[in-house]
């Protein structure tokens, strides 16, 4: 066989870095996640078991919350928190606009109404002033949500619902141990609502989620609610569902929650460095950066640029992958709103054009200057990006 006859082989190009991946944590702990699957199984019992109870009671100790009920998911454990704290049909539940779509969803299928309303730069968390203006004689609840693990300005909200008779729910879906103050979020509102879906800073190995709340009485309800609303006697004594977390997921939360605090804290670190590293392309007003909040757990680090598509195109030919949370704002669903107009949120409209979020997950940063590099490359061009106020 002639030399020039044979192909050339393929250009090398670097890997790409994923945005999120979920498989490298479970591969991790592998070994770990293996063993605790394999003792769910010898068990014999699938739902409601033995591992979902110590995850419940684990979990609960982790957030110094009185209880915690394991769910299916982080949607379900929303409407299970509004159902707790009496939510009705008909009632209006106000929740921010820029937030993922199960927030809206949870809301919406206990027959609730969904008011967005719009966020406020510091957090991109609920803005109080826009929530205080939304309160009408139907509101019944307000979801404060943690976005990207950066705690909202939740004793503002939790002042303003306190002297309006509103019951307070934690979407605390990207804050699994974020603090303001000290104080763990999810045990702050009346109730609070964590996802385990793969890609959250806790994840299982599928669809997982857990309510936690103050009353041993809401504990009660939610725990009859998620099967089939069926008391012990299994009479359903409620209209309830079926949402309970299985003993597979559950084996694979105890073995990953002992890690979550060390995971959150490299987290930090890596937040702080892109902080660093990025500030110059601050200064020279070609990006804005998450701005620094002591409690947040960076469940994403979320930058805004103005000609996102470019920056994300370039970086992409760098082999560095990105993500968008959350655009558009779900004030623009048509599944969500039907053919209402779409409120007004104008700073979510501006976050939604400009957000990207970068990698964060421990597992991929040891690509981290390489990422720096690319960013500073494509930033050094393009429009400038005006810091929001
Ligand atoms: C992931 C997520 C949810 C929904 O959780 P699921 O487990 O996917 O149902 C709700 N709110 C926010 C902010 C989320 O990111």
């Amino acid at each position: 066989m002639s030399a020039l006859g044979a192909k050339q082989p393929p250009r090398a190009e670097p890997p790409i870095v994923p945005q999120a991946a979920p498989g490298l944590r479970v591969a991790r702990h592998r070994e770990a996640i293996d063993a605790a699957i394999a003792r769910a199984i010898a068990s014999g019992q699938f739902i409601l078991g033995a591992g979902g109870e110590a995850f419940e009671v684990e979990f609960a100790r982790f957030l110094g919350a009185p209880f915690v009920i394991g769910v299916n998911s982080g949607t379900d454990a929303l409407s299970l928190a509004l159902l707790a704290l009496g939510v009705e049909p008909g009632d209006e539940v106000i929740l921010p606009a820029l937030t993922a779509a199960g927030t809206a969803v949870a809301v919406r299928r206990i027959g609730a109404i969904a008011r967005f309303v719009d966020v406020e730069p510091a957090t991109r968390g609920i803005d109080p002033a826009a929530f205080a203006s939304a309160i009408s004689s139907r509101t019944a609840a307000v979801i404060v949500v943690h976005l990207h693990g950066t705690p909202a300005l939740l004793p503002e909200i939790l002042r303003i619902a306190a002297a309006r008779g509103l019951a307070v729910v934690e979407d605390c879906a990207h804050a699994h141990g974020a603090t303001i103050d000290g104080r763990i979020v999810g045990t702050l509102g009346d109730a609070a609502a964590f996802s385990f879906y793969p890609t959250k800073n806790l994840g299982a190995l599928g669809d997982a989620g857990a309510v936690a709340v103050h009353t041993r009485d809401h504990a009660e309800r939610i725990r009859r609610l998620r099967n089939y609303g069926q008391d012990d006697a299994r009479i359903c004594v409620y209209d309830g569902m079926n949402s309970r977390l299985d003993e597979i997921q559950a084996a694979t939360l105890r073995v990953l929650l002992p890690h979550l605090a060390a995971d959150n804290a490299l987290r930090q670190t890596h937040a702080r460095r892109y902080d660093e590293a990025l500030a110059p392309l601050v200064a020279l007003g070609r990006v804005n950066l998450p701005r620094p909040s002591p409690g947040a757990v960076y469940h994403q680090y979320a930058i805004e640029v103005v000609d996102r598509d470019r920056i994300r195109q370039a970086l992409r030919t760098r082999g560095i992958a990105t993500a968008i949370h959350y655009a558009p704002g779900l004030h623009r669903h048509p599944g969500l709103i039907g053919d209402a107009a779409p409120p007004n949120c104008t700073v979510t409209d501006r976050l939604a054009d400009t957000l990207l979020s970068l990698p964060i997950q421990p597992e991929l940063m040891e690509n981290q200057s390489r990422i720096v590099a690319a960013l500073i490359d494509a930033l050094s061009s393009g429009p400038p990006c005006e810091p929001l106020r």
